[in-house]
């Protein structure tokens, strides 16, 4: 290529190929001036020869200015001079040039002093009674500028993903799920016990709970879709050994430029303590609230109590003042006397027993509850042979096998002895009592039922409830205080068991008793 002759000094030269130039060096020459890169032609001493418009463009210095001047005066900057000149000389020399046909960047200056960063690449050319080089240089300012912006922001980002505390997994998005992890931060391996490589790979579908795969299943489809730009709910995952990690999950897609989605980026926070906190304060409430309601009973039980004990208290007490003043003021003193002696030992019997009702009721809130296994079997026979002394008919117990129970035995023994007298006492006038007791066992519970079925005169359906209060009474024709079945249900509740009456198949009363294994 003719270029060695300097025709580049007339400007208009340097605008089309030299007129003696062959048409190969011309049509050369018309692509080198229309190169977007840079081109030099240096003589052996580093001193221009010929450059192009790109190069004029670069570097401010129009051709004419820039011929026959060092490229080193021209574009090397200051501090690389003296190793540019080094360069030169060895390949003068002979030795083995620094720059070669390999793109390399250094820095260059402008002729208006602004530093910018060149790809150099360099070639050279024996020629005219000595070497020549040329070199094609670009300016790679802005691009190496966006290459180190992208570097930072990736370095960034990695941080980020590194060091978060919530768990991040990254996976690829594919047939319409979130697909496999393709990367994981150390905070997901530790909140769900697998290494990194471990999750790698992995469904990002698998690492949900079972129960909760649900979540994924209906909202995935919608973000992936584009109808919500992101998930947020609190879900469970499951970790490496099984054990349930409650998280508050949020997803994200990236998409690729038509919009399909590729990757999803997925925030885990750990969340399984704030979640038993949460579930320790609700079965707090809880527990509170039927404390509470436990209190409000109590209260009531004992409003209804206080007002049954004066009103039934009152009554033998009355009776026996109402006696004793008669007897005071009596002047048939004997006749009136006896009368009034025998109303006043009734009215202090019958308090003498409701106060003995009452103790024994209070006993059975307070005492100690000292289980010992009990045959039921031989306490039934046992409370027989007591009642059939007292009874002024005969009595007639049957029984089935019974079971033993763990139970406070004088506390059971009441419920026992009050549920038998119940039956043998409330049986119309004339019919000889008859109470069959059987026990039934639960086969799931293993819980025992102890049935007493009476013959007696039954409960009407409205009172079967009401007979276990303090002092109801259905009936005053048969003696009793209303005491019994009251403590015949505190005493089965404090053992954790139930009281309960139905009518008999038929006629009379059944009791049930059942008793929680122990
Ligand atoms: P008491 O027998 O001392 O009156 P209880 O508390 O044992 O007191 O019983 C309360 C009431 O329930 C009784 O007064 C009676 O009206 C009714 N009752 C209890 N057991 C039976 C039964 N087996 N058959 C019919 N009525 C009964």
């Amino acid at each position: 290529m003719a270029v060695g002759r300097r025709e580049g000094a007339d400007p208009d030269a340097a605008a089309g190929p030299a007129p003696d130039a062959l048409p190969r060096d011309r049509l050369l020459l018309a692509a080198m001036q229309t190169s977007p890169d840079a081109f030099v032609v240096l003589d052996h001493e580093d001193r221009v020869e010929w450059w192009n418009r790109a190069a004029e463009r670069l570097f401010g210095w129009t051709l004419d200015e820039a011929v026959g001047r060092y490229l080193t005066d021209l574009v090397v900057p200051e501090q690389y001079r003296t190793a540019h000149h080094e360069g030169l000389l060895r390949r003068a020399s002979g030795g083995e040039p620094r720059l070669g046909a390999a793109p390399v960047q250094v820095e260059a200056v402008c002729r208006d002093g602004s530093r910018i960063l060149v790809e150099l690449s360099v070639g050279e050319l024996e020629w005219d009674g000595g070497p020549r080089f040329h070199a094609f240089i670009r300016d790679v300012t802005d691009r190496e500028a966006a290459r180190s912006a992208l570097e930072l922001s990736e370095n960034r980002s990695r941080m980020v993903f590194e060091n978060a505390p919530v768990g991040m997994l990254l996976t690829e998005v594919g047939d319409g799920a979130f697909g496999r992890v393709i990367s994981a931060n150390p905070a997901a391996a530790r909140m769900l016990g697998w290494t990194r490589d471990e999750l790698r790979g992995r469904a990002y579908g698998d690492l949900t709970h079972h129960d909760d795969r649900h979540l994924d299943r209906r909202m995935v489809p919608l973000l992936l879709a584009g109808e919500l730009d992101k998930l947020e709910y609190e879900k469970r995952c499951v970790g490496r050994d099984g054990r349930e990690v409650w998280v508050a999950s949020s997803a994200t897609v990236v998409r690729d430029l038509d919009g399909s989605p590729i990757h999803s980026i997925h925030q885990l926070m750990d969340i399984s303590e704030r979640r038993s906190a949460a579930q320790q304060l609700v079965r707090l409430n809880e527990e509170l609230r039927q404390a509470n309601e436990g209190l409000a009973a109590a209260n009531a039980e004992l409003d209804g109590f206080t007002a049954a004990v004066a009103h039934d208290l009152k009554n033998p007490l009355m009776a026996i003042l109402m006696h004793a003043h008669l007897l005071a003021e009596s002047e048939d003193g004997r006749a009136v006397g006896r009368g009034a002696a025998d109303a006043i030992t009734r009215g202090a019997t019958r308090m003498n027993s409701l106060i003995e009702g009452l103790l024994l009721y209070a006993r059975a809130e307070g005492a100690e509850l000292d289980r010992t296994s009990v045959d039921v079997d031989t306490m039934v026979c046992d409370i027989v042979r007591e009642l059939s002394v007292v009874a002024d008919r005969p009595v007639r117990v049957t029984r089935e096998e019974l079971p033993s129970l763990s139970v406070e035995p004088v506390l059971f023994r009441q419920v026992v002895a009050n549920v038998l007298g119940n039956g043998v006492k409330y049986v119309a006038p004339g019919v000889a009592p008859r109470v069959h007791v059987s026990a039934h066992k639960d086969p799931v519970t293993d819980d025992w039922t102890l049935r007493f079925a009476d013959n007696g005169i039954g409960i009407a359906p409205e009172s079967r409830e009401r007979v276990f209060d303090v002092f109801h009474r259905e009936t005053t024709d048969y003696p009793g205080t209303g005491i019994g079945l009251a403590i015949c249900r505190r005493v089965v509740e404090r053992h954790g068991g139930k009281i309960w009456i139905e009518p008999g198949p038929d006629g009379g009363s059944v009791v049930h008793v059942r008793m929680p294994c122990e």
